[in-house]
């Protein structure tokens, strides 16, 4: 995040996520990457006592109650880390606690925001079947009304934190009526590791691995009443409003990694020598590491206006829009980011004598999760031609399609 569009307070909160990056032994980040830790207890428990998880929530809560801009500024700093550990400090604290804080009943807060923001407790997220992840709204998983609870069965995949929480936010099905908007038929419900609750398995990935990602299957699981988050048939309304940490966050967090990666690249291309000359002499070189620099300033100018977008509580329409092109453009920008650092170091820079392998496998994941860059592109255009079909129709402005010398020929202007 840029230190001068930050307030001290802003920037102070920031530096205390520095420190804690600072302080995580690099074996962490090994072991996790070697599957070695099926999931970072000790490390979110630490985050806690720091008082450094979900710090947009509420001091009541145990948060900060602070900004986008400042949470924006935290996931860089732990990006930067590693994106695994990026990744699961996040899903708890400000994906699933949005979901309650915003959502949730005070007995729900109590019981389950409090000691996860405290780093006692931790949390997952279970919106992807096998079925599929972009047609959310068509989840299989159903839940049965039995008067006193909800009977739960179905299946979830690839869910951060299946091996290691506590409790999961899950969405399924409750109306089975075919008629009904898919829309108006999903119930999200928390739901505490116990019976009927399995990890079924636990998959190989290329990259952000050791954050226990797995397969739920959910089997006759018995969920109180108590336990629907907002109202029944109503996870439309919590599905919304997650969309914004979903997806905000993620690319926040994706600039750290490019952000290291690119930090490596100007340590190596400063020392490195060939034909003589360090390599950083070479256009060739210098060109993509100053690509990658431009390419970090303008996703941070994106993260920063869309936080404070949201923060100044923009239309939501727009931070909808603002928020897709957000996570495309920075998650494909980190990217080309993470490659140059890569191509400037040559063959060692494909070893594990330095972290960019790591680092270009983690980040491969940003363009897919939390909603892919496909799925980004179409709410951008539904977005975009609905904003610009109102402001033509109210006219506040210029005609552009006016300024031709043959504007009056409307006889040649077909529409088909
Ligand atoms: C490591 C990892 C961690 C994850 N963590 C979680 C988690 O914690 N919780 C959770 O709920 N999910 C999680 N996910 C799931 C992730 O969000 C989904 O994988 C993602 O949303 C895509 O869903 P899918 O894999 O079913 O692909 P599909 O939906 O089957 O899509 C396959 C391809 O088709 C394209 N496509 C589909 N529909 C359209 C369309 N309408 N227009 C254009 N293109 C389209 C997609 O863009 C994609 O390229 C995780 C995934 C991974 C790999």
């Amino acid at each position: 995040m840029f230190d001068h569009l930050m307030t001290p307070v802003q920037r102070s909160l920031r530096d205390e996520a520095r420190a804690f990056v600072k302080d995580t032994p690099r074996d962490l980040i090994l072991d996790m990457d070697a599957d070695k830790v099926k999931f970072p207890r000790e490390w979110l428990r630490e985050a806690g006592k720091r008082n450094l998880l979900g710090v947009r929530h509420a001091a009541e809560w145990g948060g900060r109650g602070s900004d986008w801009v400042t949470s924006c500024a935290i996931s860089e700093e732990i990006g930067s880390l590693s994106y695994e550990l990026a990744c699961v400090f996040g899903v708890g604290a400000d994906l699933v606690c949005d979901a309650i804080v915003l959502h949730g009943t005070e007995a729900q807060k109590e019981r389950y925001v409090k000691p996860l923001l405290a780093g006692e407790i931790f949390a997952a997220e279970c919106l992807t079947e096998p079925r599929g992840g972009s047609d959310f709204f068509g989840a299989t998983s159903t839940a049965e009304d039995k008067g006193d609870h909800f009977l739960l069965n179905g299946q979830k995949r690839f869910i951060v934190g299946a091996e290691g929480a506590d409790y999961f936010l899950v969405y399924a099905r409750t109306n089975p009526d075919e008629s009904v908007s898919p829309r108006a038929r999903i119930t999200c419900f928390i739901v505490d590791r116990g019976p009927g609750v399995e990890v079924k398995y636990q998959y190989g990935l290329m990259g952000c691995r050791g954050g226990g990602t797995g397969r739920l299957v959910f089997k006759d699981v018995k969920v109180p009443k108590e336990n629907v988050v907002g109202t029944v048939n109503g996870a439309y309304a919590v599905f919304t409003t997650m969309m914004i940490p979903e997806r905000l966050g993620t690319a926040a967090m994706t600039v750290g990694p490019a952000r290291s990666a690119l930090d490596i690249a100007t340590f190596y291309t400063s020392r490195r020598k060939a034909f003589g000359e360090t390599i950083n002499q070479f256009q060739g070189v210098s060109f993509q590491v100053a690509e990658g620099t431009m390419l970090l300033d303008a996703c941070r100018a994106l993260v920063y206006s869309t936080a404070r977008a949201v923060d100044d509580g923009v239309d939501p329409h727009r931070v909808r829009r603002m928020i897709s092109e957000t996570k495309k453009f920075v998650t494909e920008s980190c990217q080309k980011v993470v490659h140059n650092s890569m191509q400037v170091a040559g063959g060692i820079g494909y070893t594990n004598v330095l972290p960019l392998e790591r680092i270009y496998r983690d980040i491969r994941l940003a363009s897919i999760w939390t909603g892919t860059n496909e799925v980004m592109a179409t709410i951008i255009a539904h977005e975009w031609y609905r904003e610009a079909a109102a402001a033509r129709a109210s006219r506040p402005g210029r005609d552009y399609v006016a300024d031709a010398a043959e504007a009056d020929a409307s006889e040649e202007l077909h529409f088909g």
